[in-house]
């Protein structure tokens, strides 16, 4: 029995890198993205696209519906999920639970170490780059190497405001300023609505061009590319359901480079929004958008935000779970395969994936082994380790005196106090579990 499970360890190609101090073990071989683009639409309801949902006003009437057939095309091309909201409808706590994957973030929190997306790349040495019509404040942007910006909050005047926070390629700064410089051109003649899409469409086309200059000079360099464009919730708020619609299917015919520019570089692009957007009809007949007021915050419309994704390693399909928008930054972590931990998120990583990691952190260096089905996978003495490119299923992790049971469907962190006590030789006194994951199960048990 011992050699059967040691001819099967050998049988199991296992490469060991060294990345961010952590041993990594891949048991089987996956597709990273090499970087991902994380895209918020700004007042995006679902409820005004997905084929499921249809839109009401408060009032109880249906609303008209955009036609994004591309969005829903790249969505068919990967994952989907269905019923995701926003626990505080709002701009910026929006986009600080998209920053941390704590439902209850804001700006202080975002400004805490380790407690952003950013700060979990940039220890895999990402390079955060920002591209922001709306949802920055001085805390997302300090975290970003550069980040542009609108700072006016008018789109009347709008600006294109430059951040540079880090070293950034010279080259890479002078398209940032090009770009920056090119936003009253998009803006030149154009009024209303025409507007509010020319608007849209330079963000869109600026992190487009931004996406392609680092593929094509800087091919080994990992980003992260924060979007958010405006247009969508500043025509939901003044212009009604109808131009609101009306945008949003503007935007989806500007998307497509994007897309293409992703997909034929194996990038991640992750769609989705800080909050929805409703409606309501005044005395005189018309209508008044909003979702953050006490008015609106309760209505669906303005809390079940877009989840799409596509990338190398994503599964095709939809999800028809419930979810959170804490959720969504765990998940993008575990699409780029960087499998920290968000300091403060209560969001579970969403099982997007074709695979999981499994990150085992002890407090001393400890035999941590790894088994499925009686089967010894991997056995390694360290304390910090991942596992890389686990099926999903059941599994058990085995330290000292210590047994585990871990129900795997997405990426999990293990932490271990395998430490000894009382003088006792490694007593493995405590075992806790980082959730990142929704679907973790664990069941300890300790043998007599
Ligand atoms: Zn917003």
């Amino acid at each position: 029995m011992q050699t059967r499970r040691i001819i099967l360890v050998l049988l199991i190609v296992c490469l060991i890198l060294p990345i961010a101090g952590a041993t990594d073990i891949v048991i089987n071989p996956v597709s990273s993205p090499n970087g991902a683009i994380l895209l918020v639409v700004d007042g995006l309801g679902s409820s005004y696209f997905y084929p499921e949902f249809v839109p009401y006003d408060l009032d109880g009437n249906e609303l008209m519906k955009a036609e994004a057939d591309n969005i829903i095309l790249i969505a068919d091309g990967g994952v989907r999920v269905l019923d995701v909201t926003a626990p505080q409808p709002k701009t910026t706590p929006g986009h600080s639970i998209l920053a941390t994957g704590y439902s209850h973030a804001n700006p202080s929190i975002v400004g805490f170490d380790d407690a952003t997306i950013f700060d979990s790349a940039h220890k895999h040495d990402y390079l955060c780059i920002a591209v922001m019509q709306k949802g920055d404040f001085e805390a997302l942007r300090a975290k970003q190497d550069i980040i542009l910006f609108d700072s006016s909050n008018s789109l009347k005047t709008p600006t294109a405001d430059l951040e540079i926070n880090a070293q950034v390629p010279a080259d890479v700064v002078e398209l940032m300023e090009e770009w920056q410089n090119g936003l009253p051109c998009y803006l030149e003649g154009k009024e209303g609505i025409e507007r509010y899409g020319a608007y849209n469409r330079w963000g869109i086309d600026t992190s487009d061009a931004i996406v392609r200059h680092m593929c094509n000079h800087y091919p080994n360099q990992k980003f992260l590319l924060t979007v958010n464009v405006g247009a969508v919730d500043v025509a939901g708020h003044y212009r009604g359901p109808e131009q609101y619609v009306k945008l949003i299917e503007e935007l989806d015919g500007d998307i497509c480079n994007l897309y293409c520019t992703c997909f034929e570089n194996d990038l991640a692009l992750i769609i989705t929004a800080d909050h929805g957007m409703s409606f309501r009809k005044t005395e005189n007949g018309r209508y008044v958008g909003g979702h953050a007021s006490d008015t609106y915050v309760d209505a669906v419309e303005s809390r079940r935000i877009p989840l799409i994704i596509s990338g190398p390693n994503v599964q095709i399909g939809i999800i028809n779970e419930t979810h959170g928008q804490e959720d969504i930054a765990p998940t993008l972590l575990s699409i780029l395969d960087v499998t920290e931990v968000l300091l403060h998120s209560d969001g579970g990583t969403i099982p997007v994936k074709k695979y999981a990691n499994l990150r085992v952190i002890a407090d001393s260096p400890t035999e941590i082994t790894l088994q499925r089905e009686g089967v010894i996978i991997y056995s390694i003495t360290d304390e910090d380790v991942t596992f890389i490119g686990l099926a999903p299923g059941e599994y058990t992790i085995s330290t000292g005196r210590h047994t585990m049971s871990v129900n795997l469907d997405s990426d999990q962190v293990i932490e271990i106090e395998a430490s000894s006590y009382d003088g006792t030789v490694l007593a493995a006194a405590i075992i806790s579990v980082i959730m990142i994951g929704g679907g973790l199960t664990i069941r300890e048990i300790i043998k007599e």
